[in-house]
């Protein structure tokens, strides 16, 4: 139907405003379920009513080259433009949408009208047979979204102007439409999204408008209390809940708004089934334009379960805590208990060895005490290792002798190193200064472990132990510790575990040398604990190099020993060694305090040496002479020597190895004035040298303490007091024999309260005392003596103790007491102890005055030569002291039956010696001594004493 023909031009318009008036009232508020039927629905009534084949609506995509039919009528028998939903490239009609975009709609009467470039819409029309089509622009905001077509097939239509406009009336209506529907669509999308998070999500969400009043909330938040969204939004707390409930969220609510900002806290409440759980809730107010809060937004998490967890867990946490402690504690039990019965080891084998014993057994005792001694070092490893792993490893400030402890590491092991026929040097650079502060167990044990596996893994060559001072800066000195081997190396595939817990370069090592794999993880521990860092360089088969650095305070300057040293500036001195590393070493020692050194490789150049050098300025005034050389011996050049006039003045020092252990009576008979043992230590050097100089007085004392002095005066020593506090009768047992096999003796307690009393009734050089004992232990009694002690005197305790865990030091010198010696007992260290303060009490007697009052009348009464009269006479009062301390000793302890068998020996020898003056004083004590008349005892005892002239240097 034409629908011109069909209408009077009235008609036509009014039905064209019913059909535009019809289609605004559909869409006015088509729901978007109905938007497409709808749209179906006008398409078909549009076209009926202009009489088209067919109508459809394109949109373009969000990707604006392509576009894709959105609807479409068709009349009957007519086939479909396109499958619904199918894309299309919109540039495949180019001219086409070129002029949609820029009109106001295209109309094309017939397939001829196109212009020429329409080259594809032209193939395109006639292909789909297409005869006249109308495409009108939809905008929304101005833009361009897509086009609304009509066409005609099977006859061709002119366009009208009222047509068109109708078309484009109803296309502003469609595009007004779709966009409706798309924001509806977007709006309700991003509100069901928002939903699926509110209520999907495991958090509790609500808001409150105030205290008791509820805004919205989402499912979690309603099923924690059993109800249902709707139940809670927009409803009063005290409508919703029972009264606890209400009371409590009210209460609640009340401080999250009070908190004005963001808020936590933490509320026990019963959910719906009455069970108690415990909510972290977390508020956010959410204000107006005024200020005022209009929401507060809450959240909620069920922390019910996590609280339990972490609850456990601090439990646990707790429980291996103790446990840790316990462990400790065990540590330091087990410490203990295998201590003490080491002690009894060490002490046993000790006392053996010096029994009458075949050379077999001497060898059994030799090898059970290496066993004994690796075997403390196992144990010692394993409890330094247990102390760094539990974090209970402290490390200790002090002042100390850096150059005195690295020494000493070395000394312990050069035997080792000279039985195995390896040289041992150090070489501690002049600026490494020479006290600092620190823990020197600590870097002893480093150096111990470096130096023990530098001697265990090498079979020829040398170890060299290097320290140098890399830097100094504000009191601090960067130290560079390197110990180097020439021994069988590590493979480069084990360099890097080599310092993890139990780790061995490969197991034909651990058979072949043994060792725990702990040595070398303890150290590096040690290195870290003191901020610094070690590591190993290593060539198989060649050798290695371990190397740590330390940043230790300085305490004292290594120029400053210098000046103990002043006056040995300028001295020439000859050092003659083959071994060149060796001289070197004392060589440097000597320059960089001021010597004039010379340098001969054997005897022959040592004589050329000092010979050219007769006449000059250089004329040597000692020679340090090795003890083996090539071309002669030390012994060898100092015969020779001393045969040269000009040569025979020259103080001659003899160097020898660990093993040649200076005979010093032969080495006077050979002109040597002194022996110094290798590997060489600096201040042993210089005071050494400065002694056979003749200037030991300029020396300090604790310089020449090492020193072996080849004349040795032999001194008139009081034998110590001792006290020995231990409630273990094996210890005890062991003390005893060892200071009775040196001639010492001690008295015994057996807890500190009796130690209390011995010490109040005895003044003791020192007092060995164990810590844990029944009654009284170590540390109450040491207190307890430290008050008696007060201003008057000082009792040197030493703590003899199987205690060695952290702090056990510690708590002894807390306690009082003056020094620590952990069990197993090194015996050298007691009697260190024992010498160092029974010097105090070094008595001199004027002895020679009794020779010489004596030895006329015992000559003549014998009819001995006086010569040999004085010989016996020497021997004589070479025992005195001893006797003398002994009636002392007697008269304090008011022993009478010893202070008559003492006054009887001393009665017996000068009787028969012809001393008259003391024999008659001898018999009187004698005799008091069996009335047990006390006073009289002490009044003769200070008779004999004035005799002998004996008094206490101190
Ligand atoms: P231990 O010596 O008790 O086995 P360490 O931790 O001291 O334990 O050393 C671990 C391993 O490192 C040794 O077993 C050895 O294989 C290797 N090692 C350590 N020092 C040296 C060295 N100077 N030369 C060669 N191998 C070494």
């Amino acid at each position: 139907m034409s629908g011109k023909g069909s209408y009077t031009n009235i008609n036509y318009s009014n039905d064209c405003l019913k059909i535009i008036n019809s289609t605004f009232q559909k869409f006015l508020d088509v729901h978007s379920v109905n938007y497409l039927i709808e749209l179906e629905k006008t398409l078909e009534d549009i076209g009926t009513f202009f009489d088209l084949d067919r109508m459809y609506i394109y949109y373009f995509s969000n990707d604006p080259t392509f576009m894709k039919i959105e609807c479409q009528w068709n009349k009957k028998g007519v086939e479909p433009k396109r499958e619904l939903q199918e894309e299309e490239v919109v540039y495949a009609l180019p001219w086409l949408i070129r002029e949609i975009k820029n009109n106001e709609f295209v109309a094309i009467n017939n397939i001829n009208e196109f212009p020429k470039e329409a080259i594809f819409e032209t193939e395109n029309f006639s292909k789909e047979g297409i005869q006249s089509s109308l495409m009108v622009p939809l905008k929304n905001e101005n833009k361009l979204i897509g086009f609304m077509g009509c066409e005609r097939l099977l006859k061709s239509i002119t366009w009208e102007e009222e047509q068109i406009n109708v078309l484009r009336d109803i296309s502003k209506i469609f595009s007004y439409t779709r966009s409706r529907i798309k924001k509806e669509k977007e709006y309700e999308n991003a509100l069901y999204g928002q939903a699926i998070l509110l209520n999907n999500s495991e958090s509790q969400i609500w808001a409150l408008t105030n205290v008791t009043s509820y805004a919205t909330v989402n499912e979690a938040h309603a099923k924690f209390f059993g109800k249902k969204k709707s139940d809670i939004e927009y409803q009063d707390l005290y409508d919703i809940f029972d009264i606890d409930t209400a009371n409590k969220l009210s209460e609640v609510n009340w401080e999250l708004f009070q908190r004005k900002g963001l808020a936590k806290k933490e509320v026990q409440i019963k959910n719906f089934k009455g069970e108690n759980r415990l909510l972290q809730i977390k508020s956010k107010p959410q204000r107006d334009d005024n200020g005022n809060i209009k929401y507060l937004i809450c959240t909620a998490e069920d922390i019910t379960e996590q609280r339990k967890a972490e609850t456990e867990l601090y439990k646990a946490k707790e429980q291996a805590e103790a446990a840790n402690i316990a462990k400790s504690q065990f540590l330091a039990n087990m410490s203990h208990e295998i201590r003490t019965p080491m002690n009894g080891i060490f002490g046993f084998l000790e006392l053996l060895q010096s029994t009458n014993l075949s050379l077999e057994q001497k060898e059994f005792i030799r090898e059970a005490k290496s066993a004994s001694e690796i075997l403390l070092r196992i144990i010692n490893d394993i409890l330094d290792f247990s102390k760094i792993e539990a974090k209970k490893l402290a490390m200790e400030k002090i002042k100390f002798n850096l150059r005195s402890t690295i020494e000493d590491a070395v000394s312990l092991y050069a035997p080792k190193a000279a039985e195995k026929d390896v040289e041992i040097y150090t070489m501690i650079k002049e600026e490494v200064p020479e006290e600092v502060i620190g823990d020197p167990a600590r870097i002893k044990q480093i150096l111990n472990n470096l130096i023990s596996n530098a001697v265990k893994f090498t079979e020829k060559g040398d170890i060299s132990i290097t320290v140098d001072c890399l830097e100094e800066e504000n009191e601090m000195a960067l130290l560079y510790f390197k110990v180097k081997d020439t021994g069988i190396g590590i493979h480069s595939e084990h360099i890097n575990t080599i310092f993890n817990s139990f780790s061995q370069a490969d197991a034909s090592t651990t058979r072949k040398y043994g060792g725990t794999g702990l040595g070398l993880a303890i150290s590096s521990e040690l290195v870290k604990m003191m901020d610094g860092e070690i590591r190993v360089e290593s060539i198989l088969g060649k050798g290695s190099t371990f190397k740590f650095n330390l940043k230790l305070k300085i305490s004292k300057r290594a120029s400053d020993y210098k000046l103990a040293f002043e006056k040995l500036k300028g001295v020439n001195v000859l050092v003659v060694d083959d071994n060149i590393n060796n001289k070197k070493i004392v060589s440097s020692y000597l320059r960089e305090t001021g010597f004039n050194v010379f340098e001969a490789a054997d005897g022959a150049n040592a004589i050329t040496t000092i010979l050219s050098n007769i006449n000059t300025k250089n004329k040597i005034s000692v020679a340090i002479i090795d003890y083996e050389m090539m071309d002669m011996s030390g012994y060898e050049l100092a015969t020779t020597l001393k045969t040269i006039p000009f040569a025979k003045d020259i103080k001659l020092i003899l160097l020898n190895s660990v093993m040649q252990k200076c005979d010093t009576k032969i080495a006077k008979e050979y002109g040597f004035s002194a022996c110094l043992t290798k590997p060489v230590k600096r201040n042993d050097l210089l005071s050494c040298i400065a002694m056979v100089l003749g200037l030991k007085s300029e020396v300090k004392e604790e310089n020449l303490a090492r020193v072996n002095k080849v004349d040795k005066e032999d001194k008139n020593v009081l034998k110590p007091r001792i006290l020995l506090v231990d409630d273990n009768e094996m210890n005890r047992k062991i003390v005893i024999s060892i200071l009775k096999s040196r001639d010492m003796s001690c008295d015994v307690a057996v807890d500190g309260l009796e130690a209390l009393k011995a010490v109040s009734n005895k003044d003791y050089d020192v007092v060995f005392m164990d810590c844990q004992m029944p009654v009284m232990d170590g540390y109450e009694c040491t207190s307890k003596i430290r008050d008696m002690d007060e201003s008057k005197k000082h009792t040197t305790i030493v703590a003899m103790t199987a205690n060695a865990m952290e702090g056990d030091y510690k708590k002894c010198i807390e306690a009082g007491m003056d020094d620590y010696i952990s069990k197993p007992i090194n015996f050298d260290t007691m009697f260190n102890i024992i010498e160092k303060n029974a010097k105090e009490r070094e008595i001199t007697g004027d002895y020679n005055r009794i020779i010489e009052d004596n030895i006329d009348y015992f000559a003549r009464d014998t009819g001995l030569e006086k010569d040999d009269a004085k010989e016996i006479l020497e021997d004589y009062v070479k025992c005195l002291p001893d006797l003398i301390f002994s009636i002392n000793a007697a008269i304090d302890d008011k022993d009478f039956n010893k202070l008559a068998r003492v006054s009887h020996e001393l009665k017996g020898s000068s009787g028969s010696l012809r001393i008259m003056s003391i024999y008659e004083l001898a018999v009187k004590l004698e005799e008091a001594a069996k009335k047990q008349e006390i006073e009289k005892c002490i009044e003769i005892f200070i008779k004999i004493k004035d005799l002998c002239n004996i008094k206490r240097s101190k």
